[in-house]
């Protein structure tokens, strides 16, 4: 199958997020099927989920369920006291604690780090509150999220990619997706790159995509998630 532009997902919650019942292993199905060539499971707090999935793909590809280059990251939506952040490629789960020691965290882990919905806020979600012109100067940031298919009003996706813009930060996208349906309505597009996602963000390649139509609904029942899960 020809690879030359990729579409990752790069934002999306299991059962380890208290607001999810979704199964790694149908993520990866559900986003195969959607002709993406890539996921990062981001739970709330965990990384459970995304090491589950990881988990799961390396059965899925020797049972030959899912082409050999498909590749799940392995992140979280780790919360601060300004706001989330989207972690990718780390090992060790963050626990809640300041924005600027999550962002070193994230990079002693040699990991990547996005500003989550930085226009966003919810019952859940938070909006991001620090100056971002100050943690820039000592903090190391890659990316903010440009698209978020969550998002009700489009005004805060165009805002996040300005301000990406602005301060010369690449940008991640995903569907936020807490319901296997959701899987692909955001995501990146980048030229594949022998580097992969990381070359990609690290040259600001990745293009934000997707449809937030249906944000409003799908934030509407996550809540009736929350609510069964504490049954
Ligand atoms: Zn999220």
């Amino acid at each position: 199958m020809e690879r030359d532009v990729l579409r990752y997902d790069l934002h999306m919650h299991s059962k380890y997020s208290k607001d999810s019942f979704n199964e790694p292993k149908l993520m990866i199905l559900q986003a195969v099927r959607m002709g993406l060539n890539g996921i990062a499971v981001t739970d709330h707090g965990s990384i459970k989920g995304g090491l589950k999935a990881c988990e799961e793909l390396r059965k899925l590809k020797s049972r030959g369920r899912v082409p050999d280059d498909f590749e799940v990251v392995a992140g979280e939506e780790v919360m601060t006291d300004a706001g989330e952040v989207l972690a990718y490629y780390i090992q060790d789960e963050i626990p809640k604690v300041p924005l600027e020691e999550a962002l070193d965290r994230i990079k002693e882990q040699n990991g990547i780090a996005s500003i989550a919905h930085p226009y966003s806020r919810g019952v859940i979600r938070k909006a991001f509150t620090a100056d971002i012109e100050k943690v820039l100067k000592k903090h190391k940031l890659d990316a903010l999220e440009g698209f978020n298919a969550r998002i009700v009003l489009d005004g805060g996706n165009r805002k996040a990619q300005q301000l990406a813009t602005k301060h010369n930060l690449a940008m991640t996208a995903g569907s936020d997706a807490h319901f296997l349906s959701e899987i692909g309505r955001g995501y990146v597009e980048f030229k594949e790159l022998p580097g992969g996602l990381r070359e990609a963000v690290k040259k600001k390649a990745t293009i934000p995509k997707g449809s937030n139509r249906l944000a409003f609904f799908y934030r509407s029942i996550t809540l009736a998630n929350v609510l069964r899960k504490k049954i």
